[in-house]
């Protein structure tokens, strides 16, 4: 395959195709970070990867994208980096720095831009830089690289996109300035060739210096295509040695990483400028499986491909892909819930599907000294991961689940447009169960008797949906998710939901499609007014209207807005969806009864009824655990994980980090 095939740079060689893109973890802030994020990068290196950007670090103060982020600008922060490199270095990988200057992104009172233009997701307004702070953040970039050159590392990753200091020079929206680093587009890419320029004539010709060029930038006003093309001629005139490609702005209204993104949905836009730019190139956003990556280097024009998330789904990615074990690899499903949810909520990140990335060092694998029998009741998420986690460290395990598949709430899940991911995951566990022989009991609920032979015994039974108790609960008209998302029932052309958390939204988003756009490129790009030959500047053109396929109804008691509890980057675009599609909500309403008339509540003290097909209830899930009291009436040794031992907001992640943990402590 092309992706194993080694590339040759003029003065480096990297073993592979594959790089590990940059991916703020939060471990950069913790006390102990070094070790740790030596211990994380060193344990991707050994599973193969090729080369490796790390977190972005600022290179000074007003750089930060928070309070005390990482900064590289003195000597005496050398060696603590030597760590890193060193850890890389041992198992034969390469590393690169990012420098990334958040510029007005910077969540903090110190941040500076181009001009004081505060950013639209930012409450802090930068101060504009004198022509003088432009020339002293230049010199910053500098230092920080040849710091990070005698750090060990291979090379540094200059941040030039997402809408960070770099790109907000280059963009007219961003940079309003009047003199030699504002106005002509020759001016506003001054600040990035100098960057890069400089850079290279102090670390010298073996170095390599990635740029992360802005291709996309899917906002109003940003760069067209040809200014794009110019800038990446120029860069790398400048001296740079590869390209990587920048999708979208933080502040775009586009979705760029989120599971509606098709697989490989980007990487058109790095084939764009394969004949413009003769540097390698590096595809990006949303790769998650060997096949794909494998597509986008022989079909879609790129020399590399990056992917972040997916390394900390599986460390041993590489691996497996290089040894045709695709069907071992822990898929990144894309969620964004423990990577970039957790960072924005000021959390180090960890994985949904895999809850020791980013804690190698506190959450370590470790064989079981005893080898017991242990029986693991459920196989949803938390069983399934408690189940193969134990069965993966020694211990003889059997899964028993009641239904005739595993996967439990997962089933229903993937039913949901833009949730396809999750059949990966089943794919994961089903394999797991068999490389460490785990045995499967399907369609069968244990007796407390039958579970008395086993050693330990975990409860992962799960939920079940909380029944609805109005008057007319138990009308015809009245469905529960599972019967809709199972395809039990059909509804009808009208309904109204029940419950706008995140089920309520997904069951909302299942009866509103059309069609599943996981495989439609096409159809993802003009939904989202994304503009193939990015002729405008930008990318962006009108979104293109589908007609949703039923009229929805949402509603809830609290008077919050709908969706509120959704992650933190990911809830924008589901409310988007839905808003685009004509959802009418209600908020603050007290549930009257459901008649043949249809769904009766109270609003701001007037009675309202709303004429549906369908009542969808979607609200919320209590314990299905009836099993673990009569089990521990017995005196068994039970632990009772995930949904069965609170069903209040629990969700995958929770599940299987318990499951995982609970495992380990066996
Ligand atoms: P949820 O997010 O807690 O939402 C339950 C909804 O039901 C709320 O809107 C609640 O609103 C309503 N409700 C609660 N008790 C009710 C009652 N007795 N009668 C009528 N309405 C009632 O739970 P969920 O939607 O079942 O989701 C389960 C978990 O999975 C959550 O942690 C959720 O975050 C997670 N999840 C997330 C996503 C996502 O992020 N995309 C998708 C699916 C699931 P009121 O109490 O205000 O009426
Ligand atoms: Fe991928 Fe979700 Fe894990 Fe993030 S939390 S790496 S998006 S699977």
């Amino acid at each position: 395959m092309k992706l194993f095939e080694p590339l040759h740079l003029p003065f480096v060689t990297l073993k592979n195709r594959i790089v590990m893109g940059s991916m703020h973890t939060g471990l950069e802030e913790e006390r102990d970070g070094f070790a740790r994020m030596a211990a994380f990068y060193q344990a991707r290196a050994k599973g193969g990867v090729g080369l490796i950007v790390t977190g972005g670090v600022a290179p000074n103060r007003a750089g930060w994208v928070a309070p005390f982020a990482l900064r590289l600008a003195k000597e005496s922060q050398v060696k603590s980096h030597r760590l890193i490199t060193d850890a890389v270095h041992e198992h034969g990988g390469q590393i690169c720095l990012q420098i990334l200057h958040a510029g007005r992104y910077g969540y903090h009172p110190l941040c500076v831009a181009p001009s004081a233009i505060k950013a639209p997701i930012n409450r802090f307004k930068p101060r504009a830089l004198s022509k003088r702070s432009i020339r002293s953040t230049i010199s910053d970039f500098i230092v920080c690289a040849e710091l990070a050159r005698r750090a060990g590392y291979d090379g540094v990753e200059v941040m030039g996109s997402e809408g960070y200091l770099i790109n907000q020079f280059i963009a007219a929206k961003t940079n309003r300035r009047t003199d030699e680093w504002g106005g002509s587009f020759a001016n506003r890419i001054r600040f990035a060739i100098e960057i890069v320029r400089g850079i290279r004539e102090r670390v010298g010709e073996r170095f390599i210096i990635i740029y992360r060029l802005s291709m996309l930038d899917l906002v109003k006003d940003g760069s067209s295509f040809d200014e794009i093309v110019e800038l990446g001629v120029r860069i790398q005139e400048a001296g740079a040695t590869i390209i990587n490609t920048g999708i979208g702005w933080h502040e775009a209204r586009v979705p760029t990483i989120a599971a509606v993104v098709p697989r490989a949905g980007f990487s058109w836009v790095t084939g764009r400028f394969k004949d413009k730019i003769s540097l390698p190139l590096i595809a990006t956003n949303r790769i998650n499986m060997p096949r794909v990556a494998e597509q986008v280097l022989t079909e879609g024009g790129a020399d590399l491909i990056s992917m972040a998330r997916p390394f900390l789904a599986d460390d041993e990615w590489v691996i497996k892909a290089q040894q045709g074990r695709d069907d071992e690899i822990n898929t990144c499903i894309a969620c964004n819930q423990a990577c970039l949810d957790n960072i924005f909520s000021r959390q180090t990140a960890t994985c949904l599907v895999n809850p020791r990335a980013c804690r190698e060092t506190v959450m370590p694998f470790t064989p079981a000294t005893v080898q017991k029998r242990v029986a693991v009741v459920g196989a949803g998420p938390g069983g399934l991961a408690c189940a193969v986690t134990a069965a993966a460290r020694g211990h003889q395990v059997s899964l028993f689940e009641k239904q005739l598949a595993i996967g439990g709430q997962f089933l229903f899940a993937r039913q949901v447009p833009g949730k396809e991911e999750f059949d990966e995951t089943l794919r994961y566990f089903r394999r797991q169960i068999e490389i460490h022989d785990v045995d499967l009991r399907l369609g069968t609920t244990p007796t407390p008797a039958e579970l008395k032979g086993f050693a330990e015994v975990v409860i992962a039974t799960g939920v079940k949906p909380r029944p609805l108790t109005i008057s007319g609960a138990d009308h015809a008209r009245v469905v529960s998710y599972i019967d809709v998302l199972t395809g039990a029932v059909e509804v009808g052309e009208r309904a109204a939901i029940i419950g706008a958390g995140g089920i309520g939204f997904d069951v909302a988003t299942f009866l509103l499609a059309g069609h599943s756009q996981a495989e439609d490129i096409e159809a993802f790009l003009t939904t989202w007014g994304i503009d193939p030959a990015i002729a405008a500047p930008g990318g962006l053109v009108s979104p293109a209207h589908h007609p949703p396929a039923r009229q929805l109804f949402m509603l809830q008691r609290k008077t919050t807005k709908p969706g509120a509890g959704l992650g933190k980057t990911t809830g924008w675009i589901h409310r988007a969806v839905l808003k685009k599609a004509g959802v009418s909500f209600f908020t603050g309403v007290e549930y009257v009864d459901i008649t043949d008339d249809g769904l009766g509540f109270r609003k701001d003290g007037r009675l309202q009824r709303l004429e549906v097909d369908h009542i969808v209830v979607c609200a919320g899930q209590e314990p299905e655990k009836s099993l673990a009291d009569d089990l521990a009436r017995d005196g068994l040794n039970v632990h009772i994980i995930g949904g069965a031992r609170k069903a209040a907001e629990l969700d995958a992640q929770r599940a299987i980090s318990e499951g995982v943990a609970c495992a380990d402590s066996l």
